[in-house]
């Protein structure tokens, strides 16, 4: 069994005054050497997290592919480790919507990031369309396909599974859906890597609270979770953690 990460995306949120919810998720954090933990606050947060984190990871939500350049509005790799980023998110289905990002963008984002060190969390995850027309593991394994890159070293490659109809909705994907779909990614992975294939962390994200972690880390191939709303705040987090271990 992999050992669980479990990552908090606050997204668009949070200022400084938020810092305040991460001292106590360290806290948490400090007190379960058996769980991975990281939180990816905005990018304006990065520094100010990572000064204050203590053994927490911080990450960030996005990365450009170059390492500079032309590109107004972006950051790069090396940039996001240079003020304390240990990881990064890339191809989170509201970045593949809102800006439209395809797979062959997010394979050479996570090939930047892997390169500059940083642990490197690839999501994917099919629509309620695509569920409802049986096509779920189709439309999961060709993002798999677009998205991964081939060169990678232990422990830096991380795959979050989110269902995109189960994001910020409260819906979540039940066990035996979660089991089903970590399942084909595990095999995707097993053809395509061989046995590296069994060290990749397969997260899942989609309305996980602590009502529900516990469940959804019982199931098998399930190696942590990828926690939008509830990371914002640690007396919503820090029980996520808890059922981590
Ligand atoms: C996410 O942002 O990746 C996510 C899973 O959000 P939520 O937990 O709010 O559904």
């Amino acid at each position: 069994m992999l050992r669980k990460l479990v990552v908090g995306n606050w997204k668009m949120n949070g200022s400084l005054a938020q810092l305040a919810e991460l001292s106590a998720i360290v806290e948490a954090a400090r007190g379960r050497a058996d769980v991975d933990v990281a939180v990816c606050p905005p990018a304006t947060l990065i520094a100010h997290a990572a000064a204050q984190a203590g053994g927490l990871a911080i990450g960030a939500q996005d990365v450009h592919c170059n390492p500079h350049g032309a590109h107004t509005g972006c950051v790069s790799a090396a940039m996001l480790k240079e003020v304390g980023a240990s990881l990064v998110i890339v191809g989170h289905s509201e970045r593949r919507q809102d800006q439209r990002e395809r797979d062959e963008e997010i394979r050479a984002k996570a090939e930047a990031a892997l390169a500059a060190g940083l642990q490197t969390i690839v999501c994917v995850g099919e629509s309620d369309p695509d569920r409802q027309a049986g096509r779920a593991v189709e439309v999961v394994t060709n993002q798999l396909l677009g998205s991964l890159p081939d060169s990678w070293s232990v422990g830096e490659l991380v795959l979050a599974y989110e269902p995109i109809w189960a994001i910020g909705t409260g819906k979540v994907a039940t066990p035996a859906d979660v089991a089903e779909m970590h399942a084909a990614i595990r095999r995707n992975l097993a053809q395509r890597f061989g046995e590296r294939g069994a060290s990749i962390r397969i997260l899942y994200g989609g309305s996980v609270k602590a009502d529900n972690a516990a469940e959804l880390f019982a199931v098998p191939d399930v190696d942590g979770a990828l926690v939008g709303g509830a990371s914002l705040s640690a007396a919503q987090f820090v029980p996520i953690i808890q059922a981590a271990g």
